[in-house]
């Protein structure tokens, strides 16, 4: 109170007019503590959920342990039943049936499970000069020139010739070999140092080293190849031709770690956007008696456009929404028009080091809180689903209510560059939405990092809105 006392009027209408995002450590130090513990679970979650497949398994055992059960669409449902629905084994819709009739509205929160990565081509397996390699073509957006050097693991899955599907998983404990891209040493780099940064690494020099061991016999023209068939028949009774058949994603074999002499910060592959979908799912755990019926979605395929049957653009979700309308005998659009969506996607942190990409009164900062983005897009919004004020206005509402220290935050200055989100699908769907999500820094490399206070708040954030 005395400090308030000499304050000048000046100061007080500053204080009453003028607003400020701040970091929770400072505002909020009791928030630390929980923060760790909570990135704890998440974590371990992100070591067991590489890859879209996997994340849907980790994301269904949870589900199945918190008393989730399978749909049924013939099932009729009461307010506080729990089931999940499983498109594809790529895509997760979970639901908690609300006190409130369906065409009321239901709340979406929805995140992607998929990740920009090394994507094994059709015909991958070749040797050149002794060595034996896989082919790639990289999924999403990467910057190539940092995947060479770093080990990778093979995940996916491959179908055999008598239909069997079977899982493939190699590098990810500390037993097991990893593969790499091979790069050039700085003594002959003369002539790539001249290349564009874009093209440090091209997309055919992507090529992954997996054997330098011949099969032993004098008449085999590829014993290199050959060995590395044999062992992978082995180890998956697999030939050459059922890579075909396969979805093979070879992704970073590092482990998510803590960052920083005070473990601020999580380091992880793939929290673009698995850092969201923990968050979502841990929220749709903890809200079990909601007003309107949640719907936590966990997509495939955002990374290239949201594409596919398992993809925000197809029709997968919509058809599930129709299967909750026809049991609770309510029309679909009804339900899409009152409906509200957060589309829980990360954002750029604002990084010092290369302050220039980045207009500061509009970016994110680590340790803010969640980030909503009014708009994503590019050159003018292009591509975006641009929020309204009153949709703004709801979210921020939620938010406010139960505490939760949250921030704004833009794509970068103006012109710089841009991306999206799921975003715009939903508002296709007649629903109200806003990007709602953690703030990243090195996003899309194949070690990102975050902050566990935002992690923590953004988690926060998606109870407010589904309670
Ligand atoms: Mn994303
Ligand atoms: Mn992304």
């Amino acid at each position: 109170m005395a400090k308030d006392k000499e304050k000048s009027k000046g100061q007080k209408l500053q204080d009453e007019l003028s607003f400020s995002f701040e970091h929770i450590g400072k505002i909020r130090p009791k928030d630390i503590e929980p923060s760790i513990e909570f990135c704890e679970g998440y974590k371990t979650f992100m070591n067991s959920s590489k890859t879209e497949r996997e994340c849907v398994r980790t994301l269904e055992a949870m589900a199945k342990k918190e008393g989730y059960k399978l749909f049924d669409p013939k099932a009729s449902y009461k307010s506080g039943d729990r089931f999940y629905y499983v498109n594809r084994k790529k895509n997760v819709m979970l639901v908690t049936v609300g006190k409130k009739p369906l065409d009321e509205g239901i709340k979406f929160n929805i995140a992607h499970i998929d990740s920009p990565r090394l994507d094994l081509k059709p015909n991958p397996l070749y040797e050149n000069t002794e060595i034996a390699y896989f082919k790639t073509h990289y999924y999403g957006g990467i910057r190539k020139y940092q995947w060479g050097t770093t080990p990778l693991a093979m995940h996916g899955v491959v179908v055999l010739k008598d239909g069997s599907c079977v899982d493939i998983s190699i590098g990810e404990n500390d037993d097991e070999p990893k593969f790499v891209v091979s790069d050039l040493l700085p003594h002959l780099s003369a002539q790539q140092n001249k290349r564009p940064l874009s093209d440090g690494l091209k997309g055919e020099e992507l090529n992954i080293i997996i054997g330098n061991i011949p099969y032993q016999d004098d008449d085999v023209t590829e014993p290199y190849k050959l060995m590395a068939l044999k062992l992978l028949h082995d180890k998956y009774g697999m030939t050459e031709k059922d890579f075909t058949r396969a979805e093979i994603e070879m992704v970073p074999a590092v482990k998510a770690a803590d960052i920083g002499l005070d473990r601020s910060l999580v380091g992880a592959y793939g929290q673009d956007d698995k850092v969201c979908a923990y968050a979502a799912v841990m929220a749709a755990f903890e809200i079990k008696e909601p007003e309107h019926t949640t719907v936590t979605v966990f997509t495939d395929k955002e990374e290239i456009g949201s594409e596919g049957n398992t993809g925000m653009a197809s029709r997968a979700l919509d058809h599930f929404v129709e299967d909750l309308c026809d049991i609770f005998g309510v029309k679909a659009r009804n339900v899409y028009r009152n409906s509200i969506c957060l589309s829980s996607d990360v954002n750029a942190a604002y990084d010092p080091t290369f302050a220039d990409v980045f207009e500061k009164n509009n970016s994110s900062f680590l340790g803010h809180g969640p980030v909503l983005t009014k708009y994503t897009g590019a050159r003018g919004k292009s591509g975006s689903n641009d929020a309204s004020a009153e949709t703004m206005g709801q979210v921020i509402k939620c938010m406010e209510k139960e505490n939760v220290i949250w921030q704004i935050g833009e794509l970068g200055k103006v012109d710089e560059g841009g991306g999206g989100t799921i975003a715009k699908f939903m508002g296709d769907n007649d629903v109200d939405t806003v990007d709602l999500g953690v703030p990243v820094l090195a996003m899309h490399a194949p070690f990102e990092i975050t902050s566990k206070l935002d992690i923590y708040h953004t988690y926060k954030a998606f109870c407010a809105f589904y309670r």
